[in-house]
C-alpha cells in the first residue's frame, strides 16, 4: 500500500503497439493552453473520423501520460509508479498487440496490483465481446470498453472523467485511512497492514514485529509551548520516522508505512524479521532519530522515545495483542527511561496490574485521609543548628498497605493526580510549619518537593501564593525542591516561573543534584538558592577518592555562583566530616535524623531547642 499522492496531475497509461496511436494519446491528453498545431494534430486527423474542436483550457486538469508498446512493458510500467506511491489513475490498454500477450492478459495483471484501477480496453476489431471480457476480468464496473477508430473527445472525456473519479476515492482513501496533520497511515490503516503482514508471516512461517513509539514529555510542550509547536515537533517526527523506515536496508518493509496512532503515538511495522533482536536494532536507530534536536519557533527541543516491541509469534498470535503487548511494553520503556525501548514481557502484564491498582486507589487517598507527611531535619555542618525540615510524603493505602513514594510519585506524575497531591503536600507542609511557629519552635525553612508535572500548572505560583496566606507562614519559611531533570527539562518556562516563586520571598533549590546531565554552567542563569547533592555521591566520598574530588569540585563550583549546599544521604560521621572538610553547608541523612512523623518531629524540634540552649549555658 502506497500513500496516494496529493497533487492533481492524472496519472495515465497508455498500452498500445501502435507508436502513432501512442502519440496520438500523448497529443490529445496535453495541456490544451496555447499550443500550436502539431505533428500530432496531422495524425490526429488521419486516425480520428473527426477533427478535433477548437482547443479549449479544461479547468485545471493535468494530464501525465506514460505510454508503453508492449503488455509485459506496460504492468512493469504500472508495478514501478505503484511502488513509487503514484500510482495511475486511469490504464487505456490496446486489445490485440501481436505476437505479445494481448490487453485482456495486461488487465488481469494490473487488476491484480491494484483492484480499485479503472481499465479502458480498446480494439479496432469488431469480434471482441466487452461483455466476455469483463466477466474474465472484474469488476465490472471497473472495465471500459472503447472502439476504435475514437472520437478525441471520448477519449479525452473517459480520461478526464475516470481520472476525476479516481482522484476522488484518492482523497476519500487519504481521509479515512491517513492522518491529516502527519500524513502518515492512521490506526486503521495500520491495522490493515497488521492483518496482511499477519497473514503473510503465518504462511510464509516468518516473524513480524511491531514496535510502539511514544514520544516522552510530549503534552509538556505541548502545555507550555503550545498547540502549534506541538504539531510541529509530530511532523517532524513523523519525517524522521519515515525516513528511518525507508533507510532501514536490511530489511523488508517493503510498501508498509509508519502510522501515527494517535496523540503522541506512532507504530512501527517491520513485516519481516529473521530475529528478535532485528526489532531491538531498528527501535535503537528510531530513537537516535528522533533524539535529535528540533529547531521551532526560536526553541531548541530534545525530544526523547520511548518504544515498545512485541514480535509475533513470541509476543503475540494476533493483531489484538500484538498491539497491545506493544503498547503495554512501551509504558514499561517509558518507565525505565535507562534504555531506549523494551521488548514485552509476560511479567509486564501482571506488573500493568499492580499499577493500574495503584492508580486506582490513588485517586481517593486524599479524600480517605491516607497521606501523611514525614519531616526530616536539615543541620547546619558548621554550627551543628537545625536548618530546616524536609516534608517527605507517605501514604498508607486502605487496600495495599505502606506504598513507598518512589512506586507511587511517578504513578501520580503520570496521572496528573501530582497536582492535587502536591497541592495537599504543600499546604499541610505549611500549615505545620506555621503551627511549630508559632509554638516557637524554630524549624529554619521547611522544604517541599515539587514534581516538573506541579510547575506546568499555568496558575502555580498563585498556588503558593494561597498555601502561604491560607497558613499565614512567612515566605521565607518556605523552600521548593526541584529535581535537576525538572529544571532541564523546560529550562524557559522553569525559569520565569522560579523567578517569580523566588520574588515572594521562597527559595528555592535544585534536588537530586548531580543525577541528571545538567551542568552547573547550564543552571546558573536559574533563580535558585541551593543545591541538594545526591545520595548517590555522598555514599562514595569515603570509599572512593574520585567521587570526594567530585563532591568537592561541585561544592567549590556552587560557592562560586553564590549557592549554598546540602549533602542529602548521610549516613555516618565520616561522611559528615569530609563534608564538612570541604565547607558542604548542610547536611541530611540518616546520621542526622530520619524522617519523622510530625508528633515526633515535634519532639525532636523541641529537644533540639533544649539542647542549643544547654549547649549556650556554661557548664
Ligand atoms: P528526595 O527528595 O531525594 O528525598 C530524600 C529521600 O531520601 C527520602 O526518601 C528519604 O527518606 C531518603 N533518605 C534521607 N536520608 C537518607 C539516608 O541517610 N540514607 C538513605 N538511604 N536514604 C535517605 P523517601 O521519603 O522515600 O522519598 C523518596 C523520593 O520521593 C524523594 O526523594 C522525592 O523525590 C519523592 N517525594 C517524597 N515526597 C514527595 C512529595 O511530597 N512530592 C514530590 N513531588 N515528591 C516527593
Ligand atoms: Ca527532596
Ligand atoms: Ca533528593
Amino acid at each position: 500500500m502506497s500513500t496516494p499522492a496529493l497533487d492533481a496531475t492524472i496519472r495515465i497509461l497508455v498500452v498500445d503497439d501502435e507508436r502513432p496511436i501512442r502519440e496520438a494519446y500523448r497529443e490529445l491528453l496535453a495541456s490544451r493552453r496555447s499550443r500550436k498545431p502539431s505533428e500530432g494534430d496531422r495524425l490526429r486527423a488521419q486516425l480520428f473520423d473527426r477533427p478535433e474542436p477548437e482547443p479549449r483550457a479544461v479547468n485545471a486538469i493535468e494530464f501525465e501520460v506514460h505510454t508503453a508498446d508492449r503488455a509485459e512493458a506496460g504492468v512493469e510500467a504500472f508495478r514501478a509508479k505503484l511502488e513509487a506511491g503514484e500510482p495511475f489513475d486511469v490504464v487505456f490498454l490496446d486489445m490485440r498487440m501481436p505476437p505479445g500477450p494481448d490487453g485482456a492478459w495486461a488487465a488481469a495483471e494490473i487488476r491484480a496490483l491494484d483492484p480499485s484501477i479503472d481499465i479502458v480496453i480498446s480494439t479496432a476489431y469488431s469480434d471482441v465481446d466487452p461483455g466476455e471480457i469483463s466477466a474474465r476480468i472484474p469488476p465490472v464496473e471497473k472495465l471500459f470498453y472503447l472502439q476504435k477508430p475514437f472520437h478525441a473527445h471520448e477519449v479525452r472525456q473517459l480520461a478526464i472523467a475516470l481520472g476525476r473519479k479516481s482522484r476522488a476515492e484518492a482523497q476519500m482513501r487519504r481521509l479515512a485511512y491517513y492522518d491529516s496533520l502527519t500524513g502518515l497511515a492512521n490506526r486503521d490503516l495500520m491495522r490493515e497492514q497488521i492483518h496482511k503482514a499477519l497473514a503473510l508471516a503465518v504462511s510464509n512461517g516468518r516473524r513480524l514485529a511491531t514496535l510502539f513509539i511514544d514520544l516522552n514529555s510530549f503534552k509538556r510542550i505541548n502545555d507550555t509551548l503550545g498547540h502549534s509547536v506541538g504539531d510541529e515537533v509530530l511532523r517532524v517526527t513523523a519525517v524522521r520516522l519515515s525516513s528511518a523506515v525507508r533507510s532501514s536496508d536490511s530489511l523488508a518493509y517493503a510498501g508498509y508505512e509508519p502510522a501515527r496512532m494517535g496523540g503522541d503515538e506512532f507504530l512501527l511495522l517491520l513485516p519481516e524479521i529473521a530475529e528478535v533482536q532485528d526489532a531491538g536494532l531498528v527501535a535503537e536507530r528510531v530513537a537516535k532519530a528522533l533524539s535529535a534536536p528540533i529547531r521551532v519557533d526560536g526553541h531548541e527541543l530534545v525530544i526523547s522515545a520511548s518504544i515498545g516491541i512485541a514480535v509475533f509469534p513470541e509476543h503475540g498470535g494476533d493483531l489484538e495483542s500484538l498491539l497491545r503487548n506493544a503498547d503495554l511494553a512501551m509504558y514499561f520503556a517509558k518507565r525505565d527511561r535507562s534504555a531506549a525501548f523494551q521488548y514485552f514481557d509476560a511479567a509486564m502484564s501482571a506488573t500493568a496490574l499492580r499499577l493500574l491498582t495503584l492508580e486506582t486507589q490513588l485517586r481517593g487517598a486524599i479524600e480517605r485521609g491516607e497521606f501523611s507527611l514525614h519531616y526530616q531535619p536539615q543541620v547546619s555542618l558548621g554550627t551543628g543548628r537545625l536548618t530546616g525540615m524536609e516534608a517527605l510524603l507517605r501514604w498508607r493505602s486502605a487496600e495495599l498497605g505502606e506504598v513507598p513514594p518512589l512506586e507511587f510519585i511517578p504513578l501520580a506524575e503520570e496521572s496528573g493526580l501530582i497536582n492535587p497531591i502536591g497541592d495537599w503536600v504543600l499546604h499541610t507542609a505549611c500549615r505545620q510549619a506555621s503551627s511549630w511557629l508559632a509554638a516557637g519552635l524554630a524549624v529554619g525553612r521547611m522544604a517541599v518537593n515539587v514534581s516538573a508535572v506541579q510547575l506546568t500548572q499555568p496558575n502555580f505560583v498563585e498556588r503558593v501564593e494561597h498555601a502561604l496566606r491560607e497558613s499565614a507562614l512567612d515566605p521565607s519559611a518556605l523552600e521548593l525542591e526541584l529535581t535537576e531533570s525538572a529544571l532541564i527539562a523546560s529550562y524557559e518556562r522553569a525559569r520565569e516561573v522560579l523567578a517569580r516563586v523566588r520574588a515572594l520571598g521562597v527559595q528555592i533549590s535544585i534536588d537530586d543534584f548531580g543525577t541528571g546531565y545538567s551542568s552547573l554552567n547550564h543552571l546558573k542563569d536559574l533563580p535558585v538558592d541551593r543545591l541538594k547533592m545526591d545520595r548517590s555521591f555522598i555514599s562514595r566520598i569515603a570509599t572512593d577518592a574520585r567521587e570526594l574530588a567530585m563532591a568537592a569540585a561541585i561544592i567549590a563550583m556552587a560557592k562560586s555562583l553564590g549557592l549554598r549546599v546540602t549533602a542529602e544521604g548521610v549516613e555516618d560521621d565520616e561522611q559528615l566530616d569530609l563534608l564538612e572538610s570541604q565547607h558542604c553547608d548542610d547536611a541530611q541523612g540518616f546520621f542526622v535524623a530520619r524522617p519523622m512523623p510530625a508528633g515526633k518531629a515535634e519532639g525532636y524540634l523541641r529537644t533540639f531547642a533544649f539542647a542549643r540552649r544547654d549547649e549556650g549555658k556554661p557548664s
